[in-house]
């Protein structure tokens, strides 16, 4: 615990918010930093949610627990509906409280002697869920990285994709996509290579979907598109930001049978003694209501939803485009990645924060490659990214 690098990200970042707020108790604060939804769940889901909930007041409706992996229905709709003719079976995914919570679990399973490789930047959990389990190394303060840790950079240079033909061979593999920070969505030609090297090292991807609802090319929604990837992947994912469930809580673990140590030994099984010894089933009310998502009528209308924030996002791009600044990300994910050359991301911050009362995230807090970059979120009221939109405007023209 005492070689994780200052607090979590998000905590410090809310701090700062809430210091400010204390400073100017009238200024309208717009928070495009933490990535939390803002649109309402829609109906068709939370009428299944409380008509779930209602029932448990009747003695044929009432439910204890669950089983630990999940409703086998919500299982299978899973498998059928997002991982279509990728032969992932029901009792292949895992139902959870969140992909968060599933990368502890993860880390939990692969213990504390295995090496790591992240994408540089990435969403900070998995470095520091790593550095928890003890196997990062010291921090080192002059190249902003863990000691143990193998920092894949992903840059605007080579496509936000690393370059592994100089990344070093680890057990295991982070890689999220579309990405957070970068809201870089791989490429599949992309991933078929990162499935030959994970092949080639004996290593495992941790594949981070989470965000796989708001692609809108032919990058691939799951690794499992790449023929071979169920040898050597484990794919987490989330209703967070794909239903609005950031406070429902509800996710996913796919682990494929084919997936094996180099005893021979299928992991999934060593993840369901995880999963029955650590964690005792996501709420029952939440797997009602992503049942509810994935019928055809709970899953357009989360498309809808989702088409919403690609327009915030749209809106945030174009803002930092006609100042003539670099910006990626935005049409794969809710994530607008922008580059302030030569500036320090947390001095940005600072600088945004205190001049527009707008949120944001130094790119840096994802790791040593974000510096220079912010991250801005999509997710937000229209009036509010029109608001902030015409603020930065006039802070940067
Ligand atoms: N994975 C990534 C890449 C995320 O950005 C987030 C949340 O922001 C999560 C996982 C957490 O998801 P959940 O809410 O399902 O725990």
């Amino acid at each position: 615990m005492e070689n994780l690098r200052n607090g979590y990200l998000f905590p410090e970042i809310s701090k700062r918010a809430f210091d400010h707020t204390q400073k100017h108790p009238d200024a309208r604060l717009i928070r495009l930093g933490i990535g939390d939804t803002t649109e309402p769940i829609p109906d068709i889901i939370t009428s299944a949610m409380a008509e779930y909930a209602k029932a448990l007041s009747t003695i044929e409706g009432y439910n204890g627990y669950g089983d630990e992996q999940g409703n086998m229905a919500l299982r299978v709709a899973i498998a059928e509906t997002l991982y279509r003719n990728m032969g992932i079976k029901g009792n292949e995914v895992f139902v959870s409280d969140g992909a968060q919570c599933d990368i502890s679990r993860l880390q939990m399973l692969l213990g504390s002697d295995v090496t790591v490789a992240v994408q540089d930047p990435s969403f900070p959990a998995y470095i520091d869920s790593s550095v928890i389990f003890g196997r990062a190394g010291k921090f080192e303060e002059e190249t902003g990285k863990y000691g143990n840790i193998v920092y894949m950079k992903c840059s605007p240079e080579n496509k936000f994709f690393p370059n592994l033909s100089i990344t070093r061979k680890t057990d295991v593999i982070f890689f999220c996509s579309p990405n957070n920070p970068t809201g870089n969505a791989a490429t599949k030609l992309q991933l078929q290579r990162l499935v030959e090297f994970a092949k080639a090292n004996g290593s495992i991807i941790i594949y981070d979907s989470s965000y796989a609802a708001f692609i809108s090319d032919e990058s691939p929604r799951s690794i499992y598109e790449i023929p071979g990837a169920k040898e050597v992947a484990i794919e987490v994912s989330s209703f967070s930001k794909f239903a609005g469930f950031t406070g429902v809580r509800l996710g996913w673990t796919v682990v494929p049978e084919e997936l094996k140590y180099t005893n021979g030994f299928p992991v999934i099984k060593d993840y369901d003694r995880i999963v029955c010894t650590c964690f005792n089933g996501a709420p029952s009310i939440s797997q009602a209501g992503g049942l509810a998502c994935l019928s055809p009528q709970g899953y357009e209308a989360t498309t809808a939803v989702i088409a919403y924030y690609k327009e915030n996002a749209k809106i945030i791009a174009d803002t930092f485009r006609s100042l003539a600044l670099k910006v990626y990300g935005g049409e794969n994910a809710p994530y607008i990645w922008v580059h302030f050359p030569g500036q320090k991301s947390w001095d940005v911050f600072n600088e945004i924060l205190a001049k527009t009362h707008i949120v944001t995230i130094p790119g840096s807090g994802f790791g040593p490659a974000g510096e220079e970059y912010m991250r801005f979120s999509a997710f937000g009221r229209r009036e509010n990214i029109l608001e902030a939109s015409r603020r930065l405007k006039s802070l940067y023209k």
